[in-house]
């Protein structure tokens, strides 16, 4: 595979003397270059399409043609308009979400975006059982063999189920839509008893999961969503190619739509191994 190398450049600038520029750039300044290349980047990210699978009363993703095609001047030229729910295909639930003084979207500090991450695989247990809810023992599983997971981390939940996507009668349970489609909605989560011991129990910066929602597809009350968001930890939904992530030594760039006051926004997710 062609491998192509890129550069990320991080500069500290210690700036002391505001009045000599020169000496700041030469004697102050350090730079720290540390290069990524294409086989350590991984998309968690799935497409929006006519495919992308939203939550069951949510508005379907569209894409209308402005034009395409060669114009009358000789040039080539494309352009679409879209619309999309928030809460959709690869998105962020933000802490508003699901509590009233929570952060909006575009609130959200960075820092929990952008950072050190490990994964929890279920899969084994839960890619047969769609009433799976990842448990507190899952977690302490993981510790056992890793450590504590550590302060700051981004939390990612492979159940196994992006394999599905998208079918959804497999992912989701249904391919009914509305209201009445709600009852049938069948899929893995996190168990409310284990979103109250993380937020209590560690210090974690934002959770991912590999299926529509963070709490399981028959929750009535959204116990996970409400226990995380009302401690500004944002989830990440629908996201994918948690398989080939180790499960730990990665760093997660998770970039939302940065959509004013939203409750949540399509999300570009990717992981970057660590060396
Ligand atoms: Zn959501």
């Amino acid at each position: 595979m062609k491998s192509i190398p890129f550069v990320i450049i991080f500069s500290f600038a210690l700036l002391t003397n505001c009045n000599d520029y020169s000496s700041q750039t030469q004697e102050s300044t350090s730079t720290t270059q540390t290069e990524v290349s294409q086989s350590q980047i991984i998309d968690l990210t799935h497409e929006f399409s006519d495919e992308t699978i939203y939550w069951v009363t949510a508005k379907e993703f569209e894409l209308d043609t402005v034009y395409k095609g060669e114009t009358d001047k000789g040039f080539y030229y494309s352009a679409y308009n879209f619309a999309t729910a928030e809460h959709g295909g690869t998105h962020i639930d933000a802490p508003i979400h699901f509590s009233k003084n929570g952060q909006t979207v575009d609130e959200i500090p960075l820092e929990h975006l952008i950072g050190n991450a490990i994964k929890i695989d279920v899969s084994s247990k839960a890619i047969n059982n769609p009433d799976y809810q990842i448990s507190i023992d899952d977690f302490l599983n993981w510790e056992h063999k890793h450590g504590s997971i550590p302060n700051g981390s981004i939390v990612l939940l492979q159940t196994g189920f992006s394999k599905y996507y998208p079918d959804k009668k497999k992912y989701l349970g249904t391919d009914k839509r509305g209201e009445a489609a709600l009852k049938h909605l069948r899929f893995p989560g996190l168990s409310h008893e284990a979103a109250n011991w993380l937020v209590n129990n560690r210090s974690i910066h934002a959770i991912g999961i590999d299926t529509p929602s963070i709490d399981h597809g028959q929750s009535q009350y959204f116990k996970s969503h409400i226990k995380l968001l009302e401690r500004n930890i944002p989830a990440f939904e629908n996201v994918t190619n948690l398989n080939k992530l180790p499960q730990k030594g990665f760093k997660i760039i998770a970039l939302p739509m940065k959509i004013k006051g939203g409750s949540g926004a399509p999300l570009r997710i990717i992981a970057i191994l660590d060396n």
